[in-house]
């Protein structure tokens, strides 16, 4: 069995995780959640990150791109929905090739279908036309 060391990211108590799973499995994609032991957390979140981090784990990217004609130069965004860890750099390429035109609402799509990931990305912060 092999053991990883991990900090929980759900909170700013960051508790120090013991996972404890079978590498093989994990190699031969056959590792479900409940094969995975997690030993440190102090409440449930812990223990879904903690499983979920060998499995399959996700992030939710957030960045920020150029708006033409805004009252501020960029807009931030995020990814509407936890990604596949692994999609990380194909997503930010993406957002680094993207522009938004003002005006910006928040929620507003600014990428649909990011990277083939079925997640769109979505602004967070409003910018007005000036
Ligand atoms: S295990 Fe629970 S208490 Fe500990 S860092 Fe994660 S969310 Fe916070």
């Amino acid at each position: 069995m092999t053991k990883k060391e991990l900090t929980c990211i759900n909170c700013p108590l960051g508790c120090q995780l013991t996972v404890t799973y079978d590498e093989n499995k994990l190699a031969t994609n056959t590792l479900t959640l409940d094969d995975v032991d997690v030993q440190g957390n102090t409440c449930p979140r812990g223990l879904a990150y903690g499983k979920k981090e060998i499995v399959a784990p996700t992030r939710i990217v957030t960045s920020s791109i150029p708006v033409e004609g805004g009252c501020y130069a960029m807009a931030s965004l995020k990814t509407a929905h936890d990604i596949p860890k692994g999609k990380i750099f194909p997503i930010m390429k993406e957002i680094l090739a993207t522009k938004a035109t003002a005006p910006v609402k928040i929620g507003d799509v600014l990428i649909h279908d990011v990277a083939d990931t079925g997640v769109d990305i979505v602004a967070t912060r409003n910018v007005e036309k000036c």
